[in-house]
């Protein structure tokens, strides 16, 4: 069981879904197609899966 961790890359579409970015944690929710976004805070660009559920839209700002 080493694949416990996946690494996610800007610019990757790895599928819908929550990611999270790897120095800051802050959550990002992409969709199927939609690539992995550089984060607007730490310019970070890595990213693991999140297991937090993504957060309601209704709820940004
Ligand atoms: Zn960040």
């Amino acid at each position: 069981m080493s694949h416990w961790y996946e690494i996610f890359s800007t610019g990757q579409t790895p599928g819908a879904g929550s990611y999270e970015y790897l120095r800051c944690g802050k959550v990002v929710v992409v969709t199927d197609d939609e690539q992995l976004p550089r984060c607007p805070h730490c310019k970070q660009r890595s990213f693991s899966r999140s297991t937090e559920p993504p957060p309601p839209t209704t709820s940004f700002l």
